[in-house]
């Protein structure tokens, strides 16, 4: 079996396991006891924070341990809208029609039960969030813009410095989901300009159930998960030692060996979208074609079922995915998809195809010898 998921989860780095181990039996203790089983695990959690905050260029102060990339994405929104209108009464939340369901839902929510106003940010062809878009849509009662820094369904990197900018220039929190493009993009914070920043670290080879959010200094916020005064008290719950340990080693990796794992994939994905276009009739790419992560390509073909697809190359030994994978077994388009402005016939038919670390050149080799074959199948089971 061939995994080409990389977008969906990658495998935990064995030095990151390694770093990990000690916490589950030896050093088990709570940091927020005051014994010494309690210091020891109270100072590896400082330490991780400084670690991840050396990476982001910021405070350790600024580092929030959550439990996952979703939670980062709620207690960005809920937490920073809900202050912010308490105090100045801003009740807009500005967010684009790409963003992963952990932005979406959480804006839709804060929309139907809690009073804001959600405006949805149109994007371009190739699904990205224009500064003009952001620009144009702002306004005084604007509480909070979010925009995605990598899409993971199709990739496109936005240009999230220079939204950042018009949101400071307009007084406006900015909130980033970096979840996605934390594996390969840098992350520093005052590059960046943003006040909020999201990470989740089982999409660069740390575990799963363990993110963070960056939360510039002075940025208002309230904790969504309430109880003891863990994380500076934004985040109540027992810290998950072992895991944030790993969050911030993979996470260090990620920054030390950035230009290698491009360097790495780039050129494999660069053969596969080459090879598919070329080689698949009515294929197109989806997303940006400069301006996407380096691991990453995505495709739509007309009048295939993109179920199918994925179903045909799992039998052939190929893990692969239509888009998030939150949606797997939806007959519904994305809504990614879909505001590329793609009719329906051509956005049933994605496929997304992500690679990582381990993947080989006679992998991509044997993957587009099948892909063809498979498409013209589904194609002819399609029109029986
Ligand atoms: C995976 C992902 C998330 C969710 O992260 P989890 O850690 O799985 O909760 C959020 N946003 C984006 C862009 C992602 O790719």
């Amino acid at each position: 079996m061939i995994y080409l998921d990389y977008a969906a989860t990658t495998p935990v780095d064995q030095r990151v396991l390694d770093a990990m181990m000690p916490y589950f039996r030896e050093s088990f203790g709570n940091p927020s006891s005051v014994h010494r089983f309690g210091q020891k695990a109270e100072a590896a959690v400082d330490e991780a924070r400084e670690k991840a905050a050396f990476v982001l260029g910021c405070r350790a102060d600024e580092v929030i341990f959550t439990s996952c990339g979703s939670e980062s994405d709620n207690l960005a929104l809920r937490g920073a809208s809900l202050v912010k209108r308490n105090e100045t009464g801003a009740n807009w939340i500005l967010t684009s029609r790409v963003e992963h369901h952990a932005v979406s839902k959480t804006a839709g929510q804060l929309e139907k039960y809690f009073d804001f106003q959600v405006k949805w940010l149109d994007v371009d062809e190739h699904g990205m969030v224009t500064p003009q878009v952001i620009e144009k849509a702002i306004r005084e009662q604007t509480a909070l813009v979010s925009v995605m820094y990598a899409n993971n369904e199709i990739g496109t990197i936005n240009p999230i410095r220079e939204i950042a900018g018009i949101c400071r220039k307009n007084k406006i929190l900015f909130h980033t989901d970096a979840v996605q493009a934390a594996a390969y993009l840098p992350v520093n914070v005052d590059s960046l300009g943003v006040d909020l920043m999201s990470l989740g670290a089982h999409k660069f080879y740390g575990p799963k159930g363990v993110g963070a959010l960056y939360v510039r200094k002075g940025t208002p916020l309230v904790s969504h998960l309430t109880g003891g005064g863990q994380e500076f008290g934004l985040r109540a719950g027992t810290q998950n030692v072992p895991y944030i340990v790993g969050f911030a080693e993979a996470l260090w990796l990620a920054n030390e060996e950035r230009e290698a794992r491009i360097a790495h994939v780039r050129p494999l994905r660069d053969k596969v979208i080459g090879t598919v276009l070329e080689s698949i009739p009515d294929s197109r790419l989806t997303g940006h074609i400069e301006a996407r992560l380096p691991n990453h390509a995505s495709f739509v073909f007309k009048d295939v079922d993109g179920n199918l697809l994925l179903q045909l190359l799992d039998s052939a030994g190929f893990a692969c995915s239509s888009g998030s994978a939150c949606k797997t077994g939806n007959p519904e388009p994305s809504e990614v998809v879909t505001s590329l402005g793609l009719s329906r016939d051509w956005a049933l038919g994605s496929l997304r195809v992500t690679l990582g670390v381990n993947t080989t050149p006679a992998e991509i080799d044997s993957f587009l010898q099948v892909l063809p074959s498979l498409v013209q199948k589904v194609r002819d089971l399609n029109r029986r």
